[in-house]
């Protein structure tokens, strides 16, 4: 087994539990991508077991902080039954579930959905990449499934060293899948969409907007960065008379009308809008227009601290021209899913936004990721998606 060295100070966060080291925290020692090594302190204190990637900031990944744990087919096993038993416990109102959410459920780089039969995964450190065919049989002895989908196409994998990798892994078949969600009945394409497809993390978020729309009789519903219409699906189900989607994928706009028509409602209640957000922003104002519900939830701007600067003038900017676009008494549901902007500096740019617009409002609620995308007290950046929910004065 191979030992790395930290340099002298550096295992502080590990003995807080963070599973990650930085390249410049390595006082000595090599490995291959993804092999499993010895870390210890300057002092030769063991710290954990970890798996190595040469290419990366994050030079270390923690698998176990436990000195007699093996890291073997039976660890990964033991890792998996322990996610799946948490979420056989959470409040899921879905067939669709995150069953594994990488740092947080012991595995750094490991994400796994289900849509029904079908596990989706992502692969996204050298650790996972070298334990793939032992993780993936794992996963479907612990599910009693028998087909898993790769999507290691994140851009996250460049940073690894890693190429993208995506297709069946085990099994095969269709790739389109209808899953349901609440009340509701929405499709996606496990080898087509974003990530894994869908994003399950607003589930719970989708549901609450549908009944705030109902509570407050909001009738005109703008949804912001739609994908495939989880939002706008929401909306119409809270009794909303006319919800424009926005997005610039053609193929996720096309989802978002056809999930209004699977769910029952009519064509003439949903607007399709294949376009860029800020432009639409700015051309509703100038038509006047104006609306009882806006969604602003925008792709990451901020993917780590570093591009946070920039990304809080572009949150600032939609937010702003969202609050300006909202009747008086009107709601807003804002989101960050960046890592690179905690909930404290989101706060912060969304008054921004509202100084700037001349607007105040109540904040109702402060929301985060749908349960089985748990946070945990050791990983603090693993809370990446934070929401605002506010009510124009
Ligand atoms: N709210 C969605 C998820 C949004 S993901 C849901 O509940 O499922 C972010 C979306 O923003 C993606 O669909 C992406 O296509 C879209 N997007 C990114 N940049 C955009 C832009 N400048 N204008 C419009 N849409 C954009």
């Amino acid at each position: 087994m191979k030992v790395i060295r930290l340099r002298a100070g550096k295992e502080r966060s590990l003995l807080r539990r963070h599973p990650w080291v930085f390249q410049g925290s390595v006082e000595k020692g090599k490995a291959d991508p993804g092999e499993t090594v010895r870390v210890e302190s300057a002092q030769g204190q063991f710290l954990c077991w970890a798996s190595f990637s040469p290419n990366s900031m994050i030079r270390l990944r923690a698998w176990s902080f436990d000195e007699q744990e093996r890291i073997d087919a039976a660890f990964f096993q033991r890792r998996i039954e322990a996610a799946l038993a948490v979420r056989a416990r959470l409040p899921i109102a879905s067939d669709a579930v995150r069953l594994f959410h990488g740092e947080a459920d012991g595995l750094p780089g490991l994400i796994v959905d289900r849509y029904r039969d079908t596990l989706v995964a992502q692969f996204l450190s050298t650790g996972t990449e070298r334990w793939k065919a032992v993780i993936a049989d794992q996963l479907l002895a612990a599910t009693g499934l028998s087909r898993l989908y790769e999507r290691s196409d994140a851009s996250v994998r460049t940073l690894e060293g890693l190429a993208p990798v995506t297709g069946w892994l085990r099994g095969e078949g269709e790739t389109a899948i209808t899953i349901a969600e609440h009340a509701w009945q929405l499709s996606l394409d496990v080898a087509e969409g974003h990530k894994t497809g869908y994003y399950l993390d607003q589930r719970d978020n989708r549901k609450k907007f549908a009944e705030l729309v109902r509570h407050y009789g909001c009738q005109s519903v703008l949804n912001c960065y739609s994908y495939t219409g989880g939002f706008s699906v929401a909306a119409l189900a809270g009794g909303a008379s006319e919800v424009i989607s926005v997005d610039s994928s053609a193929p996720a706009l096309a989802r978002a009308s056809a999930h209004v028509a699977l769910n029952g409602f009519e064509a003439g209640r949903h607007q399709a809008l294949d376009a860029d957000v800020n432009q639409t922003l700015r051309d509703l104002l100038k038509a006047g227009r104006s609306f009882d519900a806006i969604v602003l939830d925008p792709p990451k701007f901020a993917p780590t601290a570093a591009h946070a600067e920039r990304a809080a003038r572009a949150y600032k900017d939609i937010n702003r021209l969202g609050l300006m676009l909202l009747k008086p008494g009107g709601l807003l549901f804002t989101f960050s899913c960046s890592g690179g902007v905690g909930p404290e500096l989101f706060h912060k740019i969304v008054a921004g936004a509202g100084m700037d617009a001349g607007v105040d409002g109540f904040i109702l609620d402060r929301v985060g990721a749908a349960p089985d995308h748990p946070q945990t007290i050791c990983f603090p950046e693993g809370e990446y998606l934070k929401g605002l929910l506010i009510l124009k004065r």
